[in-house]
Order: C-alpha cells, then sequence, then structure tokens
C-alpha cells in the first residue's frame, strides 16, 4: 500500500529543491501518495496567509511530511511560518544528524553527531514586551534595578515537562539507534532556575537509563569549543530550543555546510522532515543550490515510513556522488567557482544513477 505523504514545496529555492527530492525519492522504489500543499511568501496573495489550514490539516491527516524551507514574511503577524507549524502540530523534538561524507568539504572527518533540539518552548514561545510597553515597564519595576528603564524584554519559559519530553527522545533515539552517550547541553551556571531545571529534568531521565546509555553535561560555550577541538567525542546532544538552533548550525559547519545538514521535527502525531537550511532566496529559480539536505531529510522519512532498505540505498547513492565529487554543486566542490559544478536537478540525476548502478 502507498504512504500517503503531504509534500510542501515551500518557497525561494524550495520548490526546485523539493522536486529534485521526490524525484530520488520516487527512484528508491517506494510507493508514495504525495499529496502537494503550498505554504510560503508565494500563495500569500492568493490564500491571505503564508499557512493555509488546508496544510495544517493534510499534515495532521497524512501525519508525515517533507517540506521546502519557507522565508520569514515581514508585517504577517508571523513571527515564523515554520516556528508556526511546529507549533501548530506539537512537533517538539527536532532532529539535526550532522554525519560527515567523505569528499564534502569541511576540516573534519569522521563526524557523526546527532542534535536533538527542544522545539516547542524558551525564547521561541514569542513571549516578548517591546520598549515602553507597559508589560516591559511592570517587569522592569519587579526586577528591582536588575533591568534598565530603556529595555525591550523577551521570556525564556522551560518547562519541566518539555525538558523531560525532550530528553525521554535523546534517550530512546540513543538506544534505538545503537547510540552510546547523550550530553544535555545548558548555560545553568548562570541561568540557574531555567537551564538549572533542564538539567535536573535531563538527570532525572538519564537515571532511568543507567548502565545503558551514558549521561554527561557539558555548558554551552565550553561545548562550542569541545565541538571544534574533539568533535569525535559526542554522539547525542539534547538541548533547549535556541541552544539546539544554533548548535545545529555549527554541527552542520563541522560536516560540509547547510546544504548537507538534514532535519526532522517529530511529535506524537506528525512528524515534518525538513533541511536545517532556509530558503536561499537570491538562489531562488537558477537551479543552483545543493539538493543533498533535503534529499537526506528524505532518507530520514523513509526510514520513520520503516522504508529502511530504500533509506540505506539513497543514503549510499548520496555519499557515492559526494565521494566521486563530480556530479556536485557549487558548495561541495574544493573551489565555490568551480565551472564544472552541476545543478540542483543535475545532482539529483546522478543520485538516481547511481541507486540503479
Ligand atoms: P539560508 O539557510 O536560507 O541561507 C544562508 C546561506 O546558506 C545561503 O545564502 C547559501 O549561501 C547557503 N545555503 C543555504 N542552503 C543551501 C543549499 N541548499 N545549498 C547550498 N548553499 C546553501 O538562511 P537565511 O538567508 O538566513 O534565511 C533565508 C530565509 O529562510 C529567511 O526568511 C529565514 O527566516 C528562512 N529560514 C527558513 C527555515 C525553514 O524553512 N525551516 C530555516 C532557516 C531559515
Amino acid at each position: 500500500m502507498a504512504h500517503k505523504v503531504t509534500l510542501i514545496p515551500g518557497d525561494g529555492t524550495g520548490p526546485e529543491l523539493i522536486a529534485a527530492a521526490k524525484r530520488v525519492i520516487d527512484a528508491t522504489g517506494v510507493n508514495i501518495d504525495w499529496e502537494i500543499q503550498d505554504a510560503g511568501v508565494d500563495i500569500m496573495e492568493k490564500c491571505g496567509t503564508p499557512l493555509p489550514e488546508a496544510v495544517l490539516e493534510s499534515v495532521r491527516r497524512n501525519r508525515v511530511a517533507l517540506k521546502g524551507p519557507i522565508t520569514t514574511p515581514i508585517g504577517t503577524g508571523f513571527r515564523s511560518v515554520n516556528v508556526a507549524l511546529r507549533h501548530a502540530l506539537d512537533l517538539y523534538a527536532c532532529i539535526r544528524p550532522c554525519k560527515s561524507y567523505p569528499g564534502a568539504r569541511s576540516r573534519f572527518s569522521n563526524i557523526d553527531l546527532v542534535v536533538v533540539r527542544e522545539n516547542s518552548e524558551d525564547l521561541y514561545a514569542g513571549v516578548e514586551f517591546d520598549l515602553g510597553t507597559p508589560e516591559a515597564r511592570q517587569i522592569i519595576d519587579m526586577s528591582q534595578g536588575k533591568i534598565k528603564y530603556d529595555s525591550a524584554i523577551s521570556i525564556k519559559p522551560i518547562s519541566f515537562e518539555a525538558s523531560k519530553k525532550i530528553a525521554r527522545y535523546a534517550f530512546d533515539y540513543a538506544v534505538k539507534n545503537g547510540r552510546k552517550k547523550v550530553t544535555a547541553v545548558a548555560k545553568a551556571n548562570i541561568m540557574k532556575y531555567t537551564d538549572g531545571l533542564f538539567y535536573r529534568a535531563a538527570q532525572e531521565v538519564a537515571r532511568e537509563y543507567e548502565g545503558q546509555i551514558e549521561y554527561e553535561e557539558w555548558l554551552v560555550d565550553a561545548m562550542c569549543m569541545q565541538l571544534i577541538q574533539q568533535p569525535e567525542n559526542f554522539d547525542v546532544l539534547v538541548m533547549e530550543n535556541l541552544y539546539g538552533d544554533i548548535l545545529s548550525d555549527l554541527c552542520a559547519g563541522l560536516v560540509g555546510g547547510l546544504g548537507v545538514a538534514p532535519g526532522a521535527n517529530i511529535g506524537d502525531e506528525a512528524a515534518v522532515f525538513e533541511a536545517t537550511h532556509g530558503s536561499a532566496p537570491k538562489y531562488k529559480g537558477l537551479n543552483k543550490v545543493n539538493p543533498t539536505a533535503v534529499i537526506l531529510s528524505g532518507m530520514l522519512m523513509l526510514r520513520h515510513l520503516g522504508e529502511f532498505q530504500a533509506a540505506d540505498k539513497l543514503e549510499q547513492a548520496v555519499s557515492a556522488v559526494i565521494e566521486e565529487g563530480k556530479d556536485v554543486t557549487y558548495d561541495l566542490k574544493p573551489n565555490r567557482n568551480d565551472p564544472t559544478a552541476v545543478g540542483t536537478a543535475q545532482m539529483a540525476d546522478a543520485i538516481i544513477r547511481k541507486m540503479n548502478a
């Protein structure tokens, strides 16, 4: 029976990346019935919103989606369409594997890390008060001189429940994927209550996995240095929303950049697979950017659907094309101006040829 999957092309370079990824996924032979749903800046005029309710309904119905990047529009009431979608579907866990593929341009090799990012709260909760508002003034008064009178304020809520849930996700992920260690990353020496609570929640979960999965804690600043100096020491990293956002880009940089960094947003009711990168609007329609991150997001989706053989075949083909270094986009060439770099669609063609070889 066919898997029903919602396909959201997105905007900017999204549609050309999703077209390439769809062709590659279809070429694995897995039977997918794609339901195409438009979201993003290109449909705002027609629908009056970048995130029509029909898109959410489709993902709720099919429970699985592959999504292209979506630009954050200015002045629509949306802080970010991507964040709104994660909130609406309660996709509380963001998983970003960062793995070295030989041939990808990077200073490092043999990296195999997974960032597990809490997706629902922290400074992304959208509780912000602008300079001069009554709410900002009220908080400034409560701070008894700790906050300057001309401040805008963002609130960082960290709940025990969400922290435990993401920690449990990280440990379960470690068990299911044969991983050895979970590292919780925060800044609890400074944010004693919020980040302290995050560590306590993670410790509580870690006790249940004692003897099975190792657990350790690092402060986020020290972690940045450790990741640059000894990335091989880490396995699964679990973090609050903002640290996870920043460190997943850092980890993407360790393995060759945003062009090769896939991702998944997982909830109890639905899962949306998307690259770590954004819509790269300056390259829109140029058939230039790297489809690997979206294609590997499709590989994660195939695993989620239980199609392990097809996922392995796809990953091996991507890896072989990158290692060969011939039919790859500009960002995977040693010199970015290399005239032999191929386009988005041509790299997808090369991956399909490898799978069929
Ligand atoms: P971006 O990731 O779109 O692009 C930054 C740079 O990274 C690009 O200029 C390009 O040099 C490189 N890059 C990105 N994707 C690439 C690829 N596939 N191949 C090769 N190089 C690639 O980040 P940005 O410019 O900060 O954001 C653009 C828009 O995307 C913003 O509106 C932002 O809010 C949005 N965004 C969306 C998502 C999402 O849909 N989940 C994620 C991040 C940013």
